[in-house]
């Protein structure tokens, strides 16, 4: 996926802020934090959405789903945090890549729209 803004980033082609990674995730801080703590979480494999999640690529995402308590403990999210993916237009989708955001560090609003 050459034309893939996350997957530029998870070549090193784009710069970001590293904040996890390893042999098949790729953690690192939005650029446009919506909370103190705004860590956007990808497989390095190219996924499109939770839309394009299967059987074959399925493990990827258990990974991501170890890997994001790690990240909350190293960043002090002790009084929780929420992890969001949106998938498609209806959600505001804006990057076709599978990410999970993970934000914490205050209240969070409990109104999802
Ligand atoms: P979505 O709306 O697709 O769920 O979230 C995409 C997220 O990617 C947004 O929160 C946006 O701020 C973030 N983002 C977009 N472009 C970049 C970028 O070039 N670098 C980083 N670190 N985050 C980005
Ligand atoms: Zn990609």
């Amino acid at each position: 996926m050459s034309d893939c803004l996350f997957c530029k980033i998870v070549a090193g082609q784009i710069p970001s802020t590293k904040v996890y990674e390893d042999e098949t995730v790729y953690a690192f801080r939005d650029i446009n934090p919506m909370a103190p703590v705004h860590i956007l979480v990808v497989p390095k494999r190219h996924i499109s959405s939770a839309d394009e999640v299967t059987a074959e690529n399925s493990a990827d995402i258990a990974r991501i789903f170890e890997v994001i308590p790690r990240i909350a403990k190293e960043e002090g999210l002790t009084n929780g945090y929420r992890v969001i993916t949106n998938c498609g237009a209806d959600a505001c989708q804006s990057v076709k890549h599978l990410h999970f955001h993970i934000l914490g560090g205050k209240q969070l609003p409990d109104n999802m729209g």
